[in-house]
């Protein structure tokens, strides 16, 4: 029986459009869908949440023809200042400094606002004919077969496919559906989020301040204007989102210091409770998991969208080798190969980012000497520090094509 398309992706948030422009762009005919209205997903105002993407993420929108789109937009990012806080009194004076021109491939990362990068996703698909996108539609059922995949909808409708690509957030019920049972545990941290106009020129540094509570994360966007990923406590940060906006200022005020003098709040304040949350599995028969679906990391180093570019960039390139030898897509074989691409880079990107987080986000004098010490080494030495800037560029590990800018 004649199938609807090659791949039906459930979620059509920033991964699942990635992932719809990457697969069709190496011939696979796919149906993206999504729950919520296009005009909400990709609304154009201006609300303060930004994302800091790796070098390799760049190189990746370059590959799928975004990058021209948002490149004005971005905001580089040349230099990383970390240091370890003290409630009430800020950031330390010293800091452990990653700058680019410690390697060659340029800038590590560029900041970029969430709404560009949401438009020019919409207008790539929008534009590429192997793409259909239905919005306002919701996936309520799923059935996998030897010969294929078909999806409910609500409303009764059916559709189908080789393969069923899962990017419908960290309560992926595609993974609920299919049996795929998750690990993780609640933070008890959640980031408010926002953004600050401020006097002085941030000089394209992005600074990150690991406060008792949890991590302050300063970074540039265009403008003299910096995103704030900023973690509290649950219960702190639900008084402080209750403030009215100068209450709210005088909360963060303290935390962010005087180094970009005067600041004001610019645009919305949105807030985000923390969870971790990691599939035991990536693929099932005719399914795979991609972005927050599969594996949903601390908002500290900034990981969750470049991991999930990175399993696109796998998983195509994977497909798309598949397919030209004639394999069928869907069969487990081939999806395992992807799996075993993704798994150890996730888990330790997981592990990586909860060590983190529970070293710094206490106000222990023992853990604090070590990792004062630890950052001291790390200042101190060349070759770990280039290694570390490396790993903020994306460029560790062996990556797959579109991450390296080449079109498969
Ligand atoms: C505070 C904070 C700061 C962050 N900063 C960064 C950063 O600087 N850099 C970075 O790389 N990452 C960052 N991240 C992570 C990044 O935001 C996420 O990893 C990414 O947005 C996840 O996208 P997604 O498409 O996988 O999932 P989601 O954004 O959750 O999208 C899932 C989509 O699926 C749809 N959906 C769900 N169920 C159904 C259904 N049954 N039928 C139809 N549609 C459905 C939903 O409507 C939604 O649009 C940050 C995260 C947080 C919380």
């Amino acid at each position: 029986m004649k199938q609807d398309a090659d791949i039906i992706i459930v979620g059509g948030g920033l991964n699942g459009s990635a992932a719809a422009l990457a697969l069709a762009q190496v011939g696979l005919d796919v149906i993206l869908i999504d729950a919520m209205p296009k005009e909400i997903l990709a609304a154009p105002e201006f609300d303060g949440r930004g994302y800091a993407l790796a070098l390799t993420s760049k190189n990746m929108l370059n590959v799928l023809g975004v990058w021209a789109d948002v490149a004005a937009n971005s905001c580089p990012m040349l230099d990383i200042k970390v240091s370890d806080g003290r409630a009430g009194e800020g950031a330390a004076p010293w800091f452990v400094h990653f700058d680019h021109t410690e390697i060659e491939e340029g800038p590590m990362g560029y900041m970029l606002e969430d709404r560009f990068l949401r438009q020019a996703l919409l207008r790539a698909i929008e534009n590429t004919a192997a793409i259909q996108h239905l919005d306002q539609t919701t996936v309520v059922d799923q059935r996998i077969d030897a010969g294929g995949v078909s999806v409910e909808l609500a409303g009764g409708k059916s559709l189908s496919a080789k393969l069923l690509i899962g990017c419908d957030g960290r309560k992926s019920q595609v993974a609920a559906r299919a049996g795929i049972k998750r690990s993780g545990w609640d933070y008890n941290q959640t980031s408010l989020v926002c953004a600050i106009a401020h006097e002085l020129p941030h000089k394209n540094t992005a600074h990150q301040f690991f406060m008792p509570a949890g991590p302050l994360a300063i970074l540039p966007l265009n403008d003299n204007v910096s995103s704030i990923v900023w973690t509290e406590t649950s219960e702190r940060a639900a008084e402080i989102s209750a403030m009215n906006d100068t209450d709210y200022m005088a909360c963060l005020r303290p935390c962010f210091g005087d180094f970009l003098g005067e600041i004001s709040l610019k645009g919305g304040r949105y807030s985000y409770p923390l969870n971790l949350t990691l599939a035991d599995r990536f693929v099932d028969h005719r399914l795979a998991l991609v972005g927050d679906a599969a594996h949903g990391v601390h908002p500290l180093a900034g990981q969750g969208l470049n991991l999930g570019l990175r399993d696109i960039a796998a998983l195509t390139e994977v497909l798309a080798l598949a397919m030209r030898r004639g394999e069928d897509i869907g069969t487990i074989n081939v999806l395992r190969r992807f799996q075993q691409w993704r798994r150890f880079d996730t888990s330790s990107s997981v592990a990586s980012t909860d060590s983190i987080n529970k070293l710094f986000s206490n106000n222990n004098p023992l853990l604090r000497s070590i990792r004062d010490a630890g950052l001291g080494l790390v200042n101190s030495a060349p070759n770990l520090r280039r290694g570390l800037i490396r790993q903020a560029a994306g460029l560790t590990g062996e990556l797959p094509k579109m991450l390296q800018g080449k079109v498969l």
